[in-house]
């Protein structure tokens, strides 16, 4: 559902507002960076944008869009340098065809290491 509405209790929302724990990894004033509770490769991390109700990057504003796009670029070579990574995957599903699950926008920053398969998604 590309077009649902936002839903306040959604699991990011909770962590934005401290009800639920993360393991942070880089936060300014537009975006948090946490991460992933089931990684597909060590130091999977998201990036989520702290002052939106965006489910998705159709209903993002651009205002908000560049400094967060900003912030991924910054955490990923923060990735990259941390797990010395061979590489790295950008991931950014929108809608439950894509595979999306928690419907506050967000971006994935997977490690990707040279020959290694990422984990299977449960
Ligand atoms: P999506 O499939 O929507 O693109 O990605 C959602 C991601 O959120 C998944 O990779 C999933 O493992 C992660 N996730 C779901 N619940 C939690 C949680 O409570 N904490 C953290 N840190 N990650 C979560």
């Amino acid at each position: 559902m590309l077009d649902g509405e936002y839903e306040d209790d959604n699991v990011f929302a909770r962590i934005l507002k401290q009800i639920d724990p993360c393991i942070k990894i880089y936060e300014d004033e537009d975006a948090l960076a946490f991460l992933d509770i089931y990684p597909q490769a060590r130091g999977h991390t998201l990036v989520i944008p702290k002052n939106t109700r965006s489910r998705n990057l159709l209903d993002v504003s651009q205002d908000l869009l560049g400094p967060l796009v900003l912030a991924v670029q910054r955490v990923a070579k923060a990735v990259v340098v941390a797990m010395e990574s061979d590489g790295f995957e950008l991931q950014q599903l929108n809608g439950t065809a894509a595979g999306q699950t928690v419907f506050h926008l967000h971006f994935h920053i997977i490690p990707r290491m040279n020959g290694i398969p990422l984990i299977p998604e449960l």
